[in-house]
């Protein structure tokens, strides 16, 4: 293995916005209240208004404050490798390279912006964050990035999460804060879901309902999403930015970028320098890898959608499979939403990025080849990248080509264990694309004149 680092000062002190080379420009989320764009005023109502204005700015590159680097520093830069190992095993002449992002606190590049979302409510007054947690990465980061400025922290965990991943819990409460499991009595969003199915599970749509509910409510709580938004796309951008430069050390470009989506926004991170090459007219490809159970991409429709299930938030224009839509009970919690980021949505929609969606058993069987070889056990989510890039090694191999792969590899799986331990004992099965599921949800598509 080959590892590729760069010193403390070689940190990126900004933050790249695509929206400043769209080709087209995007359209505006639309207030469910009504029925206009959103308003600066209205978001105000969850968010601080730095983050508003880099939600809604076409301006190209941010200052990272300086108390968000000395904290980003902890673990930043992180290392670029080169998966030698693995390319041996393959057989494969192409050259793997990834980024690592596990070596954050949290063990994801969600800390990322974790950090200066905290920081830029604390800068506005506000005492108390509100967040929801699917697998439990987003919470852990949330979390953390509160302890560093002494704010408090509830975490809505998706009840299914809460029973199945007991440490991630213990991780949220050791850095101070309350992890409520979701539905919950605290909210009508919450109690409305109870009297309807006392037994639910919960949703990640539903886990937004309740802490954009609660931040909407309180004075001193802001809300904060750990994926999809364009701020988060932005903050995000160090991962591209930072592998750059550490590709120019040993004179690499790479010919295509992979990255596993969620929301969005670890592909935005590592692939958004390098699409903004593309427009500039760079031979270069993104892609974007889904779980072929959750295919938002590759088989939802571009709509304008809710983004939670009681219809609190924006609606934006971007790939989904319908807000109230249940995707089955996969083990990459992390890749679960119904939609994806309005950047990448708008991106894919104009030819930019392309997508893939991936099998369940290809990405733990490519994920378990991956630790034993690279000695790194991948989140299930950033294992769906890896079975990506070992798919893309094995067809430059049968064509003789010698390609530069770059891949983002999001998280450790250390808190993951149970699903690596489901899958060799053969429990886990690949699910079939539930058509009938999407389709019925789709014509639940709010009307936008
Ligand atoms: C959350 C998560 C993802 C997916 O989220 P995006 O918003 O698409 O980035 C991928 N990998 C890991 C490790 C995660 O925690």
């Amino acid at each position: 293995m080959e590892r590729i680092y760069l010193d403390k000062n070689e940190i990126p002190k900004q933050w790249y916005n695509i929206m400043a080379d769209l080709p087209e420009p995007m359209v505006p989320p639309i207030s469910p209240a009504t029925g206009q764009p959103a308003t600066f005023e209205e978001m105000q109502a969850i968010f601080p208004p730095a983050l508003i204005e880099q939600e809604m700015s076409t301006q190209r590159w941010f200052d990272i404050p300086e108390e968000v680097m000395d904290i980003l520093s902890i673990w930043r830069p992180s290392p670029l490798m080169r998966a030698t190992r693995l390319e041996k095993l393959l057989g494969t002449p192409a050259k793997i390279y990834f980024k690592y992002e596990g070596v954050s606190p949290a063990g994801s590049h969600k800390t990322n912006t974790a950090v200066p979302q905290a920081y830029y409510n604390l800068k506005h007054g506000i005492k108390k964050l509100s967040t929801e947690t699917g697998a439990g990465q987003w919470g852990s980061a949330l979390s953390y990035a509160c302890a560093q400025f002494e704010m408090e922290c509830r975490v809505f965990m998706v009840k299914v999460s809460y029973h199945q991943k007991p440490y991630r819990k213990s991780f949220m409460k050791m850095f101070g804060a309350e992890v409520i499991p979701s539905p919950s009595e605290l909210t009508n969003a919450g109690r409305a879901m109870l009297a309807k199915n006392p037994d639910s599970n919960g949703s990640l749509g539903l886990a937004i309902s309740e802490a954009v509910e609660e931040a909407a409510s309180r004075a001193d709580t802001n809300y904060a999403l750990g994926s999809v938004l364009n701020h988060v796309c932005l903050h995000q951008t160090v991962i591209g930015l930072e592998a750059k430069k550490q590709l120019e050390k040993v004179n690499e470009y790479p010919d295509v970028v992979y990255a596993s989506c969620g929301g969005g926004s670890n592909f935005a991170g590592i692939a958004f320098p390098f699409v903004q090459d593309k427009i500039n007219g760079k031979d270069i490809e993104a892609i974007a890898v889904e779980p072929s159970s959750c295919p938002t991409l590759t088989k939802g429709q571009f709509a304008y959608d809710y983004g939670d299930v009681a219809k609190l938030t924006p609606i934006m224009k971007m790939y989904t499979l319908g807000h109230d839509f249940e995707p089955p009970a996969i083990h990459s919690g992390g890749l679960r939403y119904h939609g994806d980021s309005p950047i990448v949505s708008h991106l894919y929609k104009h030819g930019l990025v392309g997508a893939q969606s991936v099998p369940q058993l290809d990405v733990f069987k490519y994920g378990t080849m991956f630790a034993k070889e690279e000695g790194i056990i991948p989140a299930p989510e950033s294992a769906h990248a890896v079975a990506a890039v070992v798919h893309e090694a094995l067809r430059c191999k049968e064509a003789g080509e010698e390609k530069t792969i770059l891949f983002c590899l999001s998280g450790h799986g250390h808190f993951d264990m149970t699903s690596y331990e489901s899958y060799m004992e053969g429990k886990l099965e690949d699910y079939e694309y539930p058509e009938a599921a999407i389709k019925d949800s789709l014509e639940r598509l709010p009307e936008v004149k």
